[in-house]
């Protein structure tokens, strides 16, 4: 009889171990269910995103001996974090894609720079739910390095070109977006630099290494001439949001190992003229994807149920 019981119990014990297990693994379909239906705030819908970002950007080399325009930019109203958390997976692959969908690597699936086995259709970038959602929206997406054009962004994103350009092209080429509307008058706009990642895989990623020191000083004089532009926006009337992000820092030659806090910890600036930001709140790459839905004024109960990041806006 004992035996019995206790068989009893080691059935229910593996059925409801069974059910808690399915339920771990499956809770996207739910959300699937809840349909594409979006809420748009109409007073917010015409802002507009310029996301810039860095790759390989060491927090400890945001200084203003090295990066005095970034180092001024980070003073103005904004969010900034400088020990802004990477995924565990600290490769660029991975932390591009959290940034653009606002999921972890443990949804979007993609665990190295191969982007095998990534799950984009379950959980796509903010470009798709934002083009999917307003007929007029305008994006644009800049990319030194490739694959985020290629493997994230391709079918979202208005013009992605997937040929590869130098930091300096793409520099132009976002001149040429916001100042020409060459060739469209985006409103999103997401741009990448790769040549730091490159010199600190070659010379070593730390503030101490001239050559990583001198990409930085450059890339600062791009920032600050584009961030310019859209000050002048501004003064026209536009709103802007602007981010200053990237994907990892680095330590000696290289940035595999997240338990080195350069490596893990890398920089995270929203700038906007007046609006609040969150305080005492530690940001991590999914809170990106959000924080746009937010100042955008989209609001998705499908992203809302499958993101694991939140808006910084107050
Ligand atoms: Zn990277």
């Amino acid at each position: 009889m004992l035996n019995t019981r206790l068989l009893y119990f080691y059935f229910f014990l593996i059925v409801f171990l069974f059910i808690q297990g399915c339920q771990k693994d499956m809770p996207f379909p739910d959300c699937d269910l809840l349909g594409q239906t979006v809420v748009i705030d109409s007073l917010r819908s015409e802002n507009k995103v310029l996301i810039i970002g860095i790759d390989g950007f060491r927090s400890d080399a945001m200084t203003q001996e090295i990066t005095p325009f970034i180092y001024n930019f980070s003073e103005r109203n904004t969010y900034k974090n400088l020990s802004h958390l990477t995924e565990e997976d600290t490769y660029s692959g991975p932390n591009w894609s959290s940034i653009l969908t606002g999921v972890h690597y443990n949804k979007h699936n993609v665990t190295d720079n191969s982007f095998n086995g990534s799950r984009f259709d379950l959980f796509p970038s903010f470009f798709n739910y934002l083009e999917c959602s307003l007929d007029s929206i305008n994006t644009a997406s800049i990319v030194n390095w490739t694959p985020i054009n290629k493997y994230i962004l391709s079918a979202d994103v208005d013009y992605s070109p997937d040929i590869s350009i130098n930091d300096a092209l793409v520099y132009n080429k976002a001149r040429d977006l916001l100042i020409n509307n060459d060739p469209i008058r985006a409103d999103i706009i997401f741009l990448h630099f790769d040549e730091l990642d490159a010199i600190g895989h070659a010379f070593g990623f730390s503030p101490d290494i001239p050559e990583y020191r001198e990409v930085l000083s450059i890339l600062d004089l791009y920032v600050d001439s584009l961030i310019s532009i859209i000050d002048n926006k501004r003064l026209s009337g536009e709103d802007w949001m602007c981010f200053l992000i990237s994907d990892h820092g680095g330590d000696g030659h290289s940035h595999g190992d997240y338990s080195i806090s350069s490596i893990r910890e890398t920089v995270f600036i929203v700038e906007h003229p007046f609006l609040d930001f969150k305080e005492n709140y530690r940001s991590n790459q999914t809170d990106i994807a959000p924080t746009i839905f937010d100042f955008i004024g989209i609001s998705s109960p499908h992203f809302d149920c499958k993101k694991d990041g939140e808006s910084i806006l107050e």
